[in-house]
């Protein structure tokens, strides 16, 4: 199994290793190469992301990556909304277990408002909202899909106020009654506050990209905050996994991240390609460190990133070695 390995910046460099290591102890098959791609690459070379950079990431069977900081160019696109548009990645999942909930938060990961469509006039700035039927479709069938094997399935939407909401609205309803998934709609602003006051009430969520985005770093807070959410970015040929969170250059160098979401995204991974028992087994010993009272300053522990990565390691050997 191919997989290409984008540290990227920040804490990437620094988070992205561990999960690495963390699939190679698990699958051997993997073959590891790095693709560098994002503000260190825009610094050195002038280009973050170039086109052999795209085609070496469609030539993995899957793409761990790490987190890339955006550059003081006014021109400058986003090399996550690039890639995500080169190789089609238009489903963003974003788990988000703990104790007080069992969520997946599905965002659309190619058109709403990071349709990339914008420009800037003398007075206004304008940035266009693309909502097509194709789009809606392919994602709430994808929402439904993981649905029908869970609960059921709420669309958060702002249909009271805009027209391409009522769009995807009536799409997911209509998606939901042909696959038979129990589904009900509900405002984004309300179901912000909802899914904090009430989390069990929610299963799988389906949404617009930015209101994806956003309500998956209030969930974040459900769970101990952004150091933990892994998500899967998945199309039909492709897939990249990567942690929730930025590359945190506040942090960044200072042995203070938090690796538990890039291991997750590593987790994410192997249950993609079918590997459920490495899965489960990368969530156990990342429970087992917990439960050693080792944890990192972000989620109220004292571990730094090294040594964190060091126990979980140890738990992962003990747990392989027991099977
Ligand atoms: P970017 O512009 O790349 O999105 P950012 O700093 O604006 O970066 P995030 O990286 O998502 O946004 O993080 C917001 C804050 O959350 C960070 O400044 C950091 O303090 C904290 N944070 C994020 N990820 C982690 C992590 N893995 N471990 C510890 N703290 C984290």
């Amino acid at each position: 199994m191919k997989i290409a390995v984008c540290e990227g910046d920040g804490i990437g460099p620094e988070v992205v290793p561990v999960a690495r290591d963390v699939l190679e102890s698990l699958r051997p098959d993997c073959e590891f190469f790095p693709v560098e791609v994002g503000y260190g690459k825009w610094d050195r070379t002038g280009s973050a992301c170039t086109d052999d950079d795209i085609s070496a990431l469609k030539s993995a069977d899957a793409i761990l990556f790490g987190a890339v900081t955006t550059p003081p160019d006014p021109g400058y696109r986003s090399v996550l909304l690039e890639i995500r548009h080169a190789l089609d990645l238009y489903a963003n999942v974003r788990p988000v277990r703990g104790e007080k909930c069992d969520i997946v938060i599905v965002r659309e990961n190619t058109e709403g408002l990071y349709s990339g469509i914008e420009w800037q006039e003398a007075d206004r700035a304008c940035t266009v909202r693309v909502v097509s039927r194709r789009g809606s479709r392919r994602i709430a069938r994808y929402a439904c899909g993981i649905a029908k094997g869970r609960s059921h399935l709420t669309v958060g939407n702002k249909a009271n106020v805009l027209k391409s909401d009522v769009l995807f609205r009536d799409i997911c309803l209509e998606e939901a009654a042909r696959c038979r998934v129990p589904c009900s709609t509900q405002y984004i602003d309300a179901l912000a506050l909802d899914l904090l006051m009430a989390p069990s009430r929610y299963d799988v969520i389906v949404t617009t990209n930015i209101f994806g985005d956003i309500l998956s770093d209030i969930a974040a807070y459900l769970v101990g905050g952004l150091g933990m959410l892994p998500s899967a970015n998945i199309g039909r040929r492709h897939a990249l996994f990567e942690p929730v969170h930025g590359s945190a250059p506040d942090i960044a160098g200072k042995d203070l991240a938090n690796p538990v979401a890039a291991v997750r995204s590593a987790a994410l991974l192997l249950k993609h390609v079918g590997d459920d028992t490495a899965a489960a087994q990368v969530e156990e010993a990342i429970s087992a460190t917990f439960a050693r009272g080792i944890a990192t300053r972000d989620i109220g522990g004292t571990a730094g990133t090294a040594a964190f990565s060091g126990a979980l390691r140890e738990e992962l050997r003990r747990i392989t070695r027991r099977e």
